[in-house]
This record gives C-alpha cells, structure tokens and sequence, in this order.
C-alpha cells in the first residue's frame, strides 16, 4: 500500500490524536529503519526509547518466537515461568522488593498511585512542573500541563505540582503527604535533569513523613542515562519506581517495582490486569534486561553520550545541552520541528522535537561511536539549512 493509500485511511478511519511524519515504515533492524522504497533511516528516537537496544535485536526475537509458539497467555490466574523469572531479575536488579506487571508506563503510573494511596489514605500525591506521567485519568491528574489536562477535567483530586526546587519540596511535603512521584530526568518536557539537591530534599521529607519516594523511571531506565536505572547515578533511592518503553525490548509491557517497606501493601484483589506480565512480553523483557544489564554496554551509553553532548554543543546553532548518558536534548537557535522535519526528509536522520526549540535524542544504546559522529554530522547540516535567516552559524 502507498503512503498516500494509508493516509486515506488514516484520515478515515483513524481517531486522530496523532500528528505523524509522512514516512511509512516497513522493516528495523539494529540502528536502522527502512522505509517502503528500501531507504534507510538512521533511528535516533528509538520509539520514544523504546528499542533501546535497536530494532529487532536478536536475543529479544528469539526469546518472542520461541515464547509465542508454546503459550502466549493464560491470566493472571496461574502462573508460568516468565513472568516470576522476569520479576525476580527485575527486583534483584533495582530495588529488591516487588513487583507488579502492565501493559505501559501510564499504566504503571496508576498502580503506583494507588500503591502510594493505600500505604497512605486519601493522601497527597507531591509532582513536578513539567512532568509527564501518561495520558489516563490517574498518571494525567499528576502531569500538570494545562493543555493536557483542560480538556479532560474535573481530573482525579489529591494532586499537586510543585517547582522542582529544594524549599518548595520540604514546604509541601508532610504527614498528609502518600508519595512525592517524579522523572529523575524529565522527558517529554524537554530532558530537564532534577538536580540532585532537589532529590536530597524529596528524599528527606519522604523520611520524615514516612511519603513514598517514587520514581518515573518509565523513559530514564533501562540504561537510557547510562546506568540500568537512572537513580543509580543519583544521591538518592526512591522506595518504588516504575518501568515500561524499554522494557520489553519493543513489545508492550510496564511495572511497578518496589523497595522492601512497600513491598506488602497492595494485597489480593487490590489492583490488576487481564494481559499483565503475560508470557511473550515477559519472555521479551527478560531478554531485553539481561541484554541491557551489562557493564560494557552501559560503559558505551555513557562514553556515547558524552561524546554526542559534546558535538551539540559544538554544533553552531545550539544554545544548551541538556541530559545524561544517551537522554539528551539541544535547545537550538532555530524551529526545532523544522529541523527534526529536514533531517528526516533530507538527512535520514530520525530526532524529535519536543517544543518550538527543543531537539530530543534518544540513540540506541547500541550505536557506538561512527554511527553518534554520523547522526551528529547530519544533525549539524539540518540544523544549519534550517538556521533562521541572519544567524551565525
Ligand atoms: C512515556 C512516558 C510515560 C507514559 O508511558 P505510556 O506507555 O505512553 O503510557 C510515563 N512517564 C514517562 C516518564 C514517560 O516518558
């Protein structure tokens, strides 16, 4: 089918809550995307940091094909092998307590709420200016943007956004406080690092309050900022965190993982979900994470990420860097969706704008150092074609 045929029916037939680039694609593999005339992309975006580790990696298809030939799902009502391996590695891997599976981040957003609630009755829920949690009632109640949330109200009380500074933190937190909830890295606001001073002070007050301290690892993790989880490379340790996008190595599937105080306070018939932590994502996922916990591939995001947040910042034309490991945006002098447009059609490059100046890079963790110097070389000439009139650069 043309793209010009799937446009039609998009246009038909397709709720239209998305705004797509004009590329149909019809084929990953590793770095690379191919397009339906066989050209190919270089993939800096990695679906919104999903296939962190490329497209179709090996290991991740094998344990899918594998899976989906013997049992794809049975409920939640008996148990099979992966999803218990899965929890068992992710729990070992991060806070050492439990876990609870779904189907995406938003999802696993509401199950921290509600973990946060029932440890806590009817208690606060502390967020972020700028955050972003997910699009259901719940995750959208603690993503303060006004154009996300005006349209949907009344939302879920019980939530409240605060700046992310060390005072403003200590001010609103306290014995009515369940949980502080935020992105250790922001992302859709446009990768914006908390400072580890203001995590210091969440960390405190959460101490002191006895609040949950939980956080969005939903784009941050699986080695996303150069260690699996991005709290790692923080000061602190949150009591819970929650997964998703990276997790099941392109396959669908989120969780809720917790430290060892919360790990007991949702009990039977407190929350669930029909498709949850099934046996093809789970098997999925447990590639993906042994794939993605290993020391020399996380060595390589970090030495990647310098190596790119130093060229964007020597790219004439941006303003600031932002970010960790290969979680990186540039703030530009330019349109950033121009330019995001113009490397897609004319450099094959895949980058995504998250606001007017925003350039957002999510590479594979994979890329290694040719393909981050040729993602920033074609970054480099979008940026300068796009380069608004009377610029230096
Ligand atoms: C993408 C994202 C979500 C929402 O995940 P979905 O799978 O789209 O529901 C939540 N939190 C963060 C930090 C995200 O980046």
């Amino acid at each position: 089918m043309s793209l010009a045929e799937l446009r039609e029916l998009e246009a038909a037939h397709v709720v239209g809550t998305y705004a797509r680039s004009p590329v149909e694609f019809v084929r990953g593999d590793g770095p690379y995307l191919y397009d339906e005339h066989g050209s190919e992309y270089l993939d800096m975006l990695c679906g919104i940091s999903v296939t962190n580790l490329g497209h179709c990696h090996p290991r991740v298809v094998a344990a899918v094909r594998e899976q989906a030939g013997v049992l794809m799902h049975v409920s939640n009502l008996f148990y099979t092998e992966p999803a218990m391996r899965l929890a068992g590695e992710l729990a070992q891997s991060s806070l050492g307590g439990k876990v609870f599976f779904c189907n995406s981040g938003a999802e696993a957003n509401e199950a921290a709420i509600k973990l946060a609630r029932r440890a806590r009755p009817a208690g606060e829920i502390i967020v972020l200016h700028g955050a972003f949690h997910g699009r259901t009632y719940g995750a959208l109640s603690a993503t303060p943007q006004e154009s996300k949330q005006a349209p949907f109200a009344p939302l879920v009380p019980g939530f409240r956004a605060v700046v992310a500074e060390p005072e403003a933190i200590r001010q609103a937190v306290g014995e009515r406080t369940a949980a502080v909830l935020l992105e250790p890295i922001q992302g859709e606001s446009g990768v914006h690092v908390v400072p580890d001073e203001v995590l210091i002070a969440a960390r405190e007050s959460c101490d002191a309050t006895g609040a949950a301290l939980i956080f969005d690892e939903v784009q941050s993790g699986m080695g996303r900022t150069g260690t699996l989880w991005a709290y790692e490379a923080t000061p602190v340790r949150p009591d819970a965190m929650t997964v998703a996008k990276a997790l099941g190595g392109g396959l669908p599937i989120g969780a809720l993982v917790t430290g060892e105080r919360l790990a007991d306070e949702l009990g039977t018939g407190d929350h669930g979900s029909t498709f949850a932590g099934g046996p093809v994502v789970s098997a999925a996922a447990r590639a993906a994470l042994a794939a993605t916990d290993d020391a020399a591939l996380l060595a390589g995001v970090r030495a990647d990420g310098e190596l790119l947040a130093g060229r964007l910042a020597r790219t004439p034309g941006v303003r600031e860097v932002r970010g960790r490991g290969l979680m990186l945006a540039a703030e530009i002098d330019g349109d950033a969706p121009a330019v995001a447009r113009h490397a897609l059609e004319h450099e094959q490059l895949i980058v995504n704008a998250t606001g007017p100046s925003t350039l957002r890079l999510l590479p594979p963790l994979t890329a290694g150092r040719g393909l981050i110097e040729t993602a920033a070389d074609r970054l480099e000439r979008a940026i300068a074609a796009c380069a608004p009139d009377g610029a230096s650069g």
